[in-house]
Order: structure tokens, then C-alpha cells, then sequence
């Protein structure tokens, strides 16, 4: 089963991503987490990536699709695969059409997280981070010490781009770039509008019924 999670930046498609990935046992392909993890390890990915993000712009299509590309490619796919945060242009889901027709595959949904650019920058600005993968709202889902992810007890953190100036800039990439693909992937008959504001899991039951 192949899914892509649209949504703006803070909407819920990683947490969401996270859960579907436990229940249908498949990879969960962030692109945000393969260039913040590449970042942390300075490669040259991670630099090339790095000018782009702090700035809340969207790096380059041809990195993001070869990254992509390389990471659908592995075993673990084979039985499908959950994307996050990619495609985020009608560029890249043309050059994701063309990688998944070299593998025999098909998009199964297009879950759309639709939430309001006042929720955006209520969660954006409440996010928490751990190094593990968990991610927190000092709100809608507190750590149960402060400041101490639950699973791995390491330290949260605020993303770099999780900053005030920089959310202004994610959010019209977000309606410039990535907003067309709703139109793109409904044209399609895949794409499936679910309701991000109530609590994760309650979107997640939302997910769970209509896949
Ligand atoms: P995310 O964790 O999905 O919010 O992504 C964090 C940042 O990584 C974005 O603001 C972009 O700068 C970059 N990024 C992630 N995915 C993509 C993509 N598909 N295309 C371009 N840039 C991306």
C-alpha cells in the first residue's frame, strides 16, 4: 500500500504517518527527517539542504526526488510505503510518477490533512521534538516530564525552522508549491480530504475508516 500525506507544515502528517506506519507495518518516508538527520551528520546532503530549510524555503526538486528516488528503491518498500512531506511540488509528483512506474506501483491515497492556518501556527509554535523520532505539543501532547521525550528520555527540542520568521515563509511555499497537488491528485481520483483538527488520534480513527 502506497499513501502520501498532504497537509500544510504542522497540520499532523507526521504524527499521522507515524501511527499508519505501526498498523500497516510499512516504512514511513519523511524527507523533512532524512535532510534534518543529514544536517545532524553533516554531509553534503545535509549542507546543501541546510540553506534552504533555514530559511523555510523548499529545497531544490532535483535533491528532494534523488533522495526519494534512492529510498523507495530499497527492500523495505516492496510491500509499500508512506510518504510524508514529499511530493510538495507538481514537479516532483510527476518525477514520483515516473519512479513508481520503473517499480510496478501505484498510489493507493492521497490523504489531504486539511487544518487552518491559525492551527498552523498555534502547532507549529507548541511543537516539541525528540531526536528518536517522537514528536510533542507542549498542549495537545505534553511529554509527561517536562521537556523529557517519553520513549528514549533524551531532551526535546524546537525545530530550527520552527521559529516565528521562518513559519511565515513554510506557509506560502506550502500555498504556492504544494497546494496545487490537491487539485493535481483529486483530477486522479485519489485524493481524500480528512478533518486535522481534533486530536491525533481521533484523526487517526478519521484515516483508519476511510482507508
Ligand atoms: P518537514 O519536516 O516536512 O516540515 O520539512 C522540513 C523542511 O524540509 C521543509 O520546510 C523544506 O525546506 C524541506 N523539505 C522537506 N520535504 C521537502 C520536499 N518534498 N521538497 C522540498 N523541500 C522539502
Amino acid at each position: 500500500m502506497i499513501i502520501i500525506l498532504l497537509g500544510a507544515p504542522g497540520s499532523g502528517k507526521g504524527t499521522q504517518a507515524k501511527m499508519l506506519s505501526s498498523k500497516f507495518n510499512i516504512p514511513h518516508i519523511s524527507t523533512g527527517d532524512i535532510f534534518r538527520r543529514n544536517i545532524k551528520e553533516n554531509t553534503l546532503l545535509g549542507k546543501k539542504a541546510k540553506m534552504y530549510i533555514d530559511k523555510g524555503q523548499l529545497v531544490p526538486d532535483e535533491v528532494t526526488c534523488e533522495i526519494v528516488d534512492d529510498r523507495i528503491n530499497m527492500d523495505d518498500c516492496r510491500n509499500g510505503f508512506i510518504l510524508d512531506g514529499f511530493p510538495r511540488t507538481i514537479f516532483q509528483a510527476n518525477e514520483l510518477e515516473n519512479m513508481l512506474q520503473k517499480l510496478q506501483l501505484e498510489i493507493n491515497y492521497v490523504l489531504n490533512i486539511v487544518v487552518t492556518n491559525q492551527s498552523v501556527i498555534t502547532r507549529i509554535s507548541g511543537r516539541r521534538m525528540c531526536n528518536c523520532g517522537q514528536i510533542y505539543h507542549i498542549d495537545r501532547n505534553p511529554t509527561k516530564i517536562d521537556g523529557i521525550c517519553d520513549v528514549c528520555g533524551e531532551a526535546t527540542y524546537i525545530r530550527d525552522d520552527d521559529q516565528p520568521k521562518t513559519i511565515k515563509t513554510r506557509l506560502q511555499a506550502y500555498h504556492q508549491a504544494t497546494k496545487p497537488l490537491e487539485d493535481y491528485y483529486l483530477k486522479k481520483g485519489l485524493l481524500i480530504n480528512i478533518d486535522g483538527e481534533p486530536a491525533p488520534k481521533e484523526v487517526f480513527n478519521e484515516v483508519v475508516t476511510v482507508i
